[in-house]
């Protein structure tokens, strides 16, 4: 008989209508469980619950939740087949690109759901969501971590949150999905990553400066100098199609160059969900590839902020940074 985790961190799933709105329930996520007969299925494979307190908002989880639930993961991996992490879906994508990095080389699948309408009210999407992601935790085919919503499986750091209020709200426009839970869940093997040779190991986040700026017309960078050159050690700049900034931001590639003997890394990112940044492609963006800026190619802003985290935690020089941020590491881009 397989046995999985259930990770409960917070979110909606687990949410009661308070006097400020939606927030964390009281009552001990196992006991709601236990509450719904699906959940007993003999289909199903057997769980245990270990919840996180305080549970959060995601819009409350920072780098510490991301290590604790890195560690939670690591010291159950041998008791488990799988993971199922119930999580709140507004930082679900950054959660799951952060989790991708730090849990390198998975020999076991970690899943990450929750639901837009909590699990003890009507019309919720949570117990489907739970249901398919534990059968998923369960099958021995998965060997990264994943988000799993309205029946389909996607990598976690190609994954993006697409709605704040649709029941179908995360998809994972540059990459295909890796399942689909319809009658039977269908794996799609050629996409899915394979068993990694190498050791499993954990490399937990520093809490690093890091910050996202976006590009809009009219944007007075020079404003930003401070924070790009000194205060940030990386910066993800979210420009316009494929890596172009406005040519009147004549001070842009100076501030970068700063930035860049500063020793902080610049990476772009595009702000549009599919297609690829390719730095030097127009005039508009080859100033930034000049001054030192890296390209993010086709990464979320959630997987380059996690990937950031990464490399600086860990402690690799400036050079190498640069080199690994262009390089796909474990599926966030193509190369
Ligand atoms: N605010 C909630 C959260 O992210 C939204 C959700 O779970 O759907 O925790």
């Amino acid at each position: 008989m397989k046995r999985i985790c259930i990770i409960y961190t917070g979110g909606t799933i687990g949410m009661e209508r308070g006097e400020n709105g939606y927030e964390p329930g009281k009552e001990p996520f196992s006991n709601i469980m236990a509450r719904i007969s699906d959940f007993s299925s003999p289909e199903l494979p057997e769980y245990d619950v270990i919840e996180f307190s305080p549970l959060l908002d995601s819009s409350d989880v920072t780098v510490s939740e991301w290590n604790l639930i890195g560690r939670t993961i690591r010291d159950n991996m041998d008791k488990y087949d799988g993971f199922v992490v119930l999580h709140g879906t507004d930082t679900m994508a950054y959660t799951a690109s952060a989790l991708s990095f730090i849990l390198r080389n998975l020999p076991k699948p970690v899943i990450i759901t929750g639901s837009q309408i909590p699990l003890c009210e009507i019309r919720s999407d949570g117990k489907d969501n739970i249901l398919a992601s534990m059968m998923i935790a369960a099958s021995g085919k998965v060997f990264e971590v994943c988000i799993f919503f309205a029946g389909k499986l996607l990598r976690g750091n190609r994954a993006i949150k697409m709605s704040a209020d649709s029941l179908i709200a995360f998809d994972s426009p540059n990459y295909p999905k890796l399942a689909d839970a319809g009658i039977g869940i269908r794996y799609r093997d050629n996409v899915l990553m394979k068993k990694s040779e190498a050791p499993f190991k954990m490399q937990e986040f520093v809490e690093e400066p890091i910050g996202v700026i976006k590009i809009f017309p009219g944007i007075r960078i020079d404003l930003f100098e401070p924070i790009i050159t000194q205060k940030l050690r990386g910066v993800v700049l979210e420009t316009f199609g494929a890596g172009n900034v406005p040519n009147y931001c004549t001070e842009l590639s100076g501030i970068i160059k700063k930035a860049y003997e500063h020793g902080n890394i610049v990476v772009v990112c595009s702000q549009c969900p599919t297609g690829t940044v390719s730095l030097g492609h127009y005039a508009a963006s080859s100033p930034l590839k000049k001054a030192g800026a890296v390209s993010g190619k086709n990464m979320t802003t959630e997987a380059a902020v996690a990937k950031l985290y990464y490399l600086l935690s860990c402690g690799y020089p400036k050079d190498k940074i640069e080199e690994l941020m262009e390089k796909d590491l474990c599926g966030e881009l193509d190369e």
